[in-house]
């Protein structure tokens, strides 16, 4: 069978298409700058990456212009190949507890939520709108960055504000890279033969999130009403004292959405380092000893092992710890920052087992009380399944 799976974003759209059960990406690409001047897109085929520049006025356009694509480049001979489309929903509030098969009345339901992810769910269902018109009889699925997170009981997804916030506006911690968090988790289990593991799952790239998993069930995550929460990012502040916020204002003489663009978009390891939000070019400074790159790097390594401790403590002592998504899965350097940071737990590094990059391995000694695994996120693939599974109902 053959899923494409679906990232829609406001005026991008990135699409892989896996051939399953053998689990194999057949192609790959992404649509740039819809609906604006210069739109232009790319597919991986075979090794190759073929550039196409076209006006592509919305994203119907864009699927148009896959769907010729995927004929053209003869990666398939006819539409009727395709069995199912997969697509990433950031959020899904509370109600959407799985995946769904995606229909007018559900899209409808999903929009509830726009108001929490005003960046993405609209953009998020724009794409499945194009794809519902251009593949009209083929399963339409909806995978939700939320999900997997709405097993959190409210000791863990509410704020110590007043409760009518939660009931009323829906204020609570809802986490996001659930989808990614669940297929590391599938991943794990899967490979240590166990299914009732209590996992910390770290998810360290320009985004970064932690979870703690019991058996298969989310107990706490470090994201929380949006994704701006928890640990430090590319980008991103993580947790912060919501009281500078005004503060802030006040002194720089901003807005309200300046300041939380500021704590989204020039925090993080860029704000402190001053050099990059990209770990590479932070690495590279550190190198050159240069003492913010090194405060920065610090700083995330030691947010990443608090809430490792933090959630250590919360399962009552974790069976595993993952480590995933870009810096996770490629940065040498900050596995080691972050596992020597945990030693107090037992965990050990093995540094003869951490030189390599986007590998399934443990990397810490035979007898650390903890073993760290490195398991490479997949959440296409992870879409394409839940889609095939879906179709089978
Ligand atoms: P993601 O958001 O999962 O794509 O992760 C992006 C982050 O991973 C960026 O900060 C990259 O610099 C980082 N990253 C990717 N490859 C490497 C690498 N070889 N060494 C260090 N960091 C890396």
């Amino acid at each position: 069978m053959k899923i494409l799976a679906i990232n829609a974003g406001s005026s991008s759209l990135k699409f892989t298409l896996i051939e399953l059960p053998e689990e194999k990406v057949l192609a790959s690409g992404l649509f740039e700058k819809i609906g604006m001047a210069g739109s232009f897109y790319t597919i991986k085929y075979q090794g190759e990456k073929h550039v196409f520049e076209k006006e592509l006025k919305d994203h119907s356009y864009a699927v148009d212009a896959l769907m010729q694509g995927l004929i053209d480049l003869k990666i398939i001979n006819s539409l009727d190949e395709i069995d199912g489309v997969g697509h990433r929903i950031v959020h899904g509030g509370q109600k959407f507890t799985e995946s769904v098969i995606l229909n007018d009345e559900v899209l409808e339901e999903i929009s509830a939520y726009n108001e929490l992810a005003p960046l993405h769910n609209p953009a998020n269902i724009m794409g499945v709108k194009a794809f519902m018109k251009a593949l009209p009889r083929v399963i339409q699925v909806g995978v939700f960055d939320t999900a997997f997170h709405t097993t959190m009981k409210e000791r863990e997804f509410l704020y110590a504000v007043p409760y009518e916030w939660y009931q009323d506006l829906g204020v609570r911690k809802y986490g996001f890279h659930g989808t990614s968090h669940r297929f590391v988790n599938k991943e794990i289990c899967e490979k240590l033969g166990r299914d009732d593991l209590k996992v910390i799952s770290c998810h360290i790239g320009n985004g970064a999130s932690i979870t703690a998993i019991d058996g298969g069930k989310v107990v706490d995550t470090s994201m929380g009403f949006t994704p701006l929460a928890g640990l430090m990012m590319g980008t991103r502040s993580g947790d912060i004292d919501a009281s500078l916020i005004p503060y802030v204002m006040n002194k720089l003489n901003l807005t309200c959405e300046e300041v939380v663009n500021d704590l989204n978009k020039k925090s993080g390891l860029l704000g402190i380092s001053g050099v990059s939000s990209d770990s590479r070019d932070v690495e590279d400074a550190i190198k050159e000893g240069n003492e913010r790159a090194i405060l920065a790097q610090d700083m995330y390594a030691q947010r990443v092992a608090n809430y490792i401790a933090m959630y250590n403590n919360l399962l009552g002592g974790a069976d595993v710890i993952t480590l995933t998504a870009g810096l996770g899965e490629n940065s040498i350097m900050m596995r080691e920052a972050i596992i020597n940071k945990i030693s107090s737990l037992g965990v050990k590094l093995d540094p003869s087992k951490n030189d390599f990059r986007g590998e399934f391995r443990c990397i810490t000694t035979d007898d650390s009380k903890i073993p760290v695994w490195v398991v490479p996120t997949n959440e296409e693939l992870m879409i394409a399944l839940d889609t095939l599974n879906l179709s089978k109902k």
